[in-house]
């Protein structure tokens, strides 16, 4: 019996790429950077052309800082204190973010099929849980405002994720890891067989397999669903997202992995998730 859903939070509920756009197009003309873009317009005249060059720059090991190098704006993202991190998030919560058509009517749906019923079998509900790099002020302030708080039980966010250093690092563990996963999972008191993980990249993907918790003789794999209305479709369109997300990943040490499933509508996985209450 299914026991809890992860929900990637950016590409998968939320379309905040489109702020992203906006954002930088915010902070390009900040007076912060006055100096730095000479009178220059904002080099992407569109939000294809900016998510193409933002897709290339993110995948980097210096993820979104690597944007700001590249544009040459200021942003120091290791240090909490560089305004850019007061002005993201005050922008962001000026700018709640739009929800993909039909993610609200899917995850109510589910929700509700996750209650309590008759099933002497089924004795705790369905646990719906958000697994993200953005930080929960700003996702509680977008869930608030399409009335989607009260179907989710818990949340790793930024907020989480900086609480693990690694060499002094705050940022060193992002979602989507393994370990964003299984902090998740246990928050939610799932176990991987009985979880689905719905994303919108292979990121997402990888993260879902071989997660190790407390016997590193037995790692769990999420079900795993990918969504072609994201990241990987913002620039070539849902058929080459599909394409993508359905070739699978090669990961290192690993034979190629593949999502359980992939889906262009959210309504989709309401028929998943079903699925999964039965058995
Ligand atoms: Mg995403």
């Amino acid at each position: 019996m299914l026991q809890a859903i992860i929900f990637d939070y950016d590409g998968t509920i939320s379309k905040t790429m489109e702020r992203q756009y906006k954002w930088f197009q915010y902070w390009w003309n900040h007076e912060i950077n006055k100096e730095k873009v000479k009178g220059r317009d904002f080099p992407y005249k569109n939000f294809k052309s900016f998510m193409e060059m933002f897709n290339e720059k993110i995948n980097h090991v210096d993820w979104v800082q690597n944007v700001y190098n590249f544009l040459g704006l200021s942003s120091d993202l290791k240090d909490l204190n560089h305004p850019v991190w007061v002005n993201y998030r005050n922008f962001c919560l000026e700018h709640p973010s739009n929800l993909y058509p039909g993610i609200k009517q899917a995850i109510k749906e589910i929700w509700e099929m996750g209650r309590l019923s008759k099933n002497p079998d089924f004795n705790t509900s369905l646990r719906l849980g958000i697994n993200t790099n953005s930080s929960w002020e700003v996702v509680y302030n977008d869930l608030q405002k399409y009335n989607l708080l009260k179907y989710f039980d818990s949340f790793v966010t930024e907020e989480t994720l900086h609480k693990f250093y690694g060499e002094g690092d705050f940022n060193a563990i992002r979602k989507p890891s393994n370990i964003s996963l299984a902090l998740a999972m246990g928050f939610l008191g799932s176990e991987g067989a009985f979880t689905l993980h719905v994303g919108d990249t292979l990121s997402d993907l990888i993260a879902s397999k071989n997660i190790i918790r407390l016997n590193s003789g037995h790692p769990e794999n999420l079900i795993s669903v990918g969504v072609t209305w994201g990241y990987e479709s913002a620039v070539e369109g849902k058929e080459r997202a599909r394409s993508v997300l359905e070739g699978g990943i090669e990961v290192s040490g690993q034979k190629r992995i593949y999502f359980d499933y992939v889906i262009d509508n959210p309504l989709e996985l309401v028929e998943i998730v079903k699925k999964y209450m039965k058995e």
